[in-house]
């Protein structure tokens, strides 16, 4: 056993340098994995442990999208900390049951203590606030729309929402997350309940569209129940204007959830801490550790000022669960959406005290650097910006296939057959202008990796305008031939 752990203990040290050199992108398909799967484990006896982890390593190794390599500036999945998978892998041993308080009183203290102390970064307040490990970003609005939802209509608890008379309604934008979409599904309001609310050019919730939008539709019967505002939005990285919304939902009567699951990071360092304001006037936010806190999924994060709302929500009492802890101590599956839920907390805490608030500020400041050198970089090799954030992701398109008519995609197949670094297309704005997106996730990225994405860029560039051109001739002398 401990040669196993000697051999895990070896790869975890030195992943994090091997994935610079290997493909970003999988070498096997579905169809390999499954094969190799069906030959090498089919269940009909024992394989030694050591042979089960080397040949999952392997498959891992080649068959994923490596969102800890350097050069992925994709989606908001980060590198990993030592800490963190210290504090997963202390989860896993220990298996604390995060049900009842009773059960953990270690870990519960644990995740406390942490949620704390972020909650503090964020101006919430210290006391009197509910604040809970979640499985990640989407479960955290889930979790604000059911307690919005206790809060606004508190007949509805027995009743159900389809005896108000009136329909709750949900204002966002269309930069906003689907996970809303989702959410309003669980909660029986259904997709109409999602009134979009135009963004301004900058890609921001425009309040005074807000304003209009909530007094057009109280008179089509609709009550404002839950306003989203986004600090630093999936596609674009905008932060909507969290004070100014904050005053429209609160003059319509309606509940304000900040969805910063990403641009939550900002609040580790004290230069970004000022585009979160009004952030404190929020009702409720929603905040990744598995994003900007660079620890492994999924960790995300609640936090409620109106702990008596969600007592509201997700309040029972059970025969068969052990009694409450004693005074102040809540009990998480009395509180939250999960029941048996595990030690999701610990490694975000391993994580923070590793590496301390200032250490953290320093990450946070790399990857904004990275960001800035990036979007320079881009700009010098002739393509064109198209988003405005001082958070570390960057939208562009070049104007030479905007000429050709090419598509950003049409660069996407180049770049992911090569395997040197991974970006994604996005949509922007109510117009959905298309444009390539990429985003500094990782703390390990460099001077030298932002360069291997330009090359590949210009590479995918040179032949996407290639094949348009030879499109373009070929097409040219078959109608030639026709007309003849
Ligand atoms: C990623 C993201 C979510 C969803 O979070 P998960 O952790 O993936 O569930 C929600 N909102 C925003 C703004 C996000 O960027």
């Amino acid at each position: 056993m401990a040669a196993d752990w000697t051999r895990l203990a070896r790869e975890i040290a030195a992943f994090p340098d091997e994935v610079r050199e290997l493909s970003v992108t999988p070498t096997l398909d579905h169809r390999e994995i499954r094969d190799r799967l069906r030959e090498r484990f089919p269940f009909t006896a024992a394989v030694p442990l050591d042979e089960v982890a080397a040949e999952v390593s392997d498959l891992l190794r080649h068959g994923l999208v490596h969102v800890t390599s350097p050069r992925y500036f994709g989606l908001f999945n980060p590198s990993v900390r030592e800490a963190g998978v210290v504090g997963d892998t202390l989860a896993a041993l220990y298996n604390p049951q995060l049900a009842a308080a009773s059960h953990a009183p270690a870990e519960i203290e644990i995740e406390g203590h942490t949620l704390r102390a972020l909650a503090g970064l964020l101006g919430l307040p210290g006391e009197d606030l509910h604040a809970t490990f979640t499985t990640g970003g989407a479960e955290a609005n889930l979790t604000a729309l059911a307690v919005a939802l206790a809060w606004r209509f508190p007949q509805a608890r027995e009743a159900g929402l389809t005896g108000l008379g009136e329909r709750p309604a949900i204002y966002l934008s269309g930069e906003s997350h689907h996970s809303f979409a989702k959410a309003a599904l669980m909660c029986g309001l259904g997709t109409g309940a999602l009134r979009r609310v135009p963004v301004t050019a900058a890609l921001t919730l425009d309040p005074e569209a807000l304003a209009a939008r909530i007094e057009d539709d109280r008179e089509a019967g609709w009550c404002p129940a839950l306003v989203v505002a986004t600090a630093g939005t999936t596609g674009a990285g905008a932060i909507d204007p969290l004070g100014p919304l904050a005053e429209v939902a609160a003059a319509a009567g309606a509940w304000l959830h900040v969805d910063a699951a990403w641009g939550g990071l900002a609040a580790l360092t004290p230069r970004l801490r000022p585009l979160l304001a009004g952030i404190e006037a929020a009702d409720s936010v929603t905040w990744d550790a598995h994003k900007g806190l660079s620890v492994p999924m999924g960790a995300g994060m609640f936090f409620c000022r109106h702990p008596a709302a969600v007592d509201d929500a997700f309040g029972f009492a059970t025969p068969y669960m052990p009694s409450p802890a004693g005074e102040g101590i809540t009990d998480p599956y009395a509180t939250t959406v999960q029941w048996s839920r595990r030690a999701i907390g610990l490694k975000v805490f391993t994580s923070l005290a590793e590496l301390g608030l200032p250490g953290y500020a320093g990450l946070i400041e790399h990857q904004v650097a990275m960001g800035d050198r990036l979007r320079a970089l881009l700009v010098a090799a002739g393509w064109r910006l198209a988003n405005d954030t001082p958070l570390p992701l960057v939208c562009f398109t070049h104007p030479e296939l905007e000429a050709a008519g090419a598509a950003p995609a049409d660069l996407l197949p180049t770049i992911y057959r090569r395997g040197r670094a991974w970006v994604s297309e996005v949509f922007l704005g109510d117009a959905r202008r298309r444009a390539l997106r990429a985003c500094i996730t990782s703390f390990r990225t460099e001077e030298r990796d932002l360069e291997v994405l330009v090359e590949e860029l210009e590479t995918a560039r040179r032949e996407a305008l290639a094949q348009r051109t030879q499109a373009a001739g070929s097409s040219g002398r078959f109608s030639a031939r026709i007309s003849k």
